[in-house]
């Protein structure tokens, strides 16, 4: 489970990690009373589990009160990568001397966490990454040891920071960063989390050291130990994935415009290849599981068609267990009802694709075409997508 900024950030706030004062707003008259409260200036922050909100539009700040009203109106208007933004974090501003760059992840290759480190952090890390990746101090934590002395210091000696430098209560900023790094391991460890990432973890001009971005994900499979978080995940803002989660989805957003909705993680991620390579882009993936009733499928469009800035839906089912009549009734149940204003091509092939494809032929829904095979069903969505995209644009002039 992705947690937001401010909820990491509270996490941070509980395992001793540095972190400035701020207050969630749902309104922008209630961000604007925050700002009063926390003393301008301020940042506002778009709340969405994506990264790339700085990119987006998605951070403003605001050196007078009578820009965050504003400021908070555009961005709760926002949708960022598929995410519409419900809630803002207003936080005091500081005034940034350098960006750095503080993660642990449970790693694949690794077999374990790994801690990585950059002296350049910020919106444009992953350049870094590209660029230099000799910059980037990559470092296997062993579970048993844990976090060691000397594994820190290699990180302080990597942010080469002046032995001078100090905060205003004479802490040394070395010591300040070796701190960071330790209670960021003891709250990776304690709360069961596969990542734990502060992006920027910034020295301010005053020398000291800052989590001004936070980004958690639990593991799904420990939540139970986390009885807080989970209450939090089942009954806090619904969002999509949320949503998809209690409908037993597997469902990611992702940048593109295509919906696609399949059975099987590997089918689904196959078909997105192959949008890809033929020019389109998913946006999002959604795996139904084996078995999908007719109630699971109608919940999965549900979730995708909410997304709102799709071209096109395609959906792919290679029937196994999954019976294709049981999933052409969801998408008539959906699809009828709902004025779905988007094309559609539908793919069935195996168990009961052929009573499937006569339940759609009878539907006669407007909209929906029924591919012969996966191929010509990329084809199809990524041509009416594009074609969908056109008029979208005409409209708006
Ligand atoms: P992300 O783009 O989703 O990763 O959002 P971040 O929370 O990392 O914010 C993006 C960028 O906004 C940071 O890298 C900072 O450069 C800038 N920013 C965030 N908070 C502050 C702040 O308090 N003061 C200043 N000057 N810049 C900030
Ligand atoms: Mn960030």
């Amino acid at each position: 489970m992705d947690l937001l900024e401010h909820r990491g950030k509270s996490l941070f706030a509980g395992a001793g990690l540095p972190v400035l004062p701020s207050r969630l707003a749902f309104l922008p008259a209630e961000a604007q009373a925050a700002a009063r409260e926390l003393g301008l200036p301020v940042v506002v922050k778009a709340q969405v589990k994506s990264g790339g909100r700085g990119k987006a539009g998605g951070i403003r700040l605001c050196r007078a009160e009578g820009e965050v009203a504003s400021a908070a109106a555009d961005i709760l208007a926002m949708s960022i990568r598929g995410q519409a933004v419900t809630c803002v974090l207003v936080e005091q501003a500081v005034e940034i001397a350098r960006e750095l760059y503080l993660a642990i992840s449970t790693s694949r290759a690794q077999r374990g966490p790994l801690l990585i480190f950059s002296a350049e952090g910020g919106v444009d890390i992953e350049e870094v990454a590209r660029r230099n990746p000799a910059a980037l101090v990559r470092t296997p934590v062993d579970p048993l040891l844990g976090l060691c002395d000397y594994q820190v210091r290699d990180v302080v000696a990597a942010a080469a920071l002046g032995a001078e430098l100090a905060g205003p209560d004479g802490t040394p900023v070395k010591q300040s960063l070796a701190g960071v790094v330790g209670a960021l391991w003891r709250l990776y460890r304690d709360s069961d989390a596969t990542l734990c990432e502060i992006n920027p973890l910034v020295v301010t001009a005053s020398g000291e050291v800052v989590c001004l971005d936070s980004k958690v994900t639990i593991d799904d499979n420990a939540l139970y130990r986390h009885a807080d978080l989970k209450a939090e995940s089942d009954a806090g803002v619904e969002d999509r994935e949320a949503r998809a989660r209690k409908a037993g989805l597997a469902f990611v957003a992702l940048g593109g415009d295509i919906g696609v909705l399949g059975n099987g993680a590997g089918l689904v991620m196959s078909i997105i290849d192959q949008i890809t390579a033929a020019g389109g882009s998913a946006a999002d993936f959604c795996d139904l599981g084996g078995g999908a009733r007719a109630e699971v499928v109608a919940a999965a469009l549900d979730v995708i068609l909410s997304m709102g800035s799709i071209s096109a839906l395609l959906v792919s089912i290679f029937g196994g267990i999954t019976r294709c009549d049981e999933v052409a009734r969801g998408l008539v149940e959906v699809l009828g009802q709902a004025r779905v204003d988007v094309p559609v091509v539908v793919r069935l092939d195996g168990n009961a694709a052929a009573e499937g494809r006569a339940v759609l032929a009878e539907a006669r829904l407007p909209g929906v075409t029924v591919a012969a095979g996966a191929a010509e069903a990329v084809r199809l969505a990524v041509a009416v997508a594009a074609a969908h995209a056109g008029l979208d644009t005409r409209r708006g002039g």
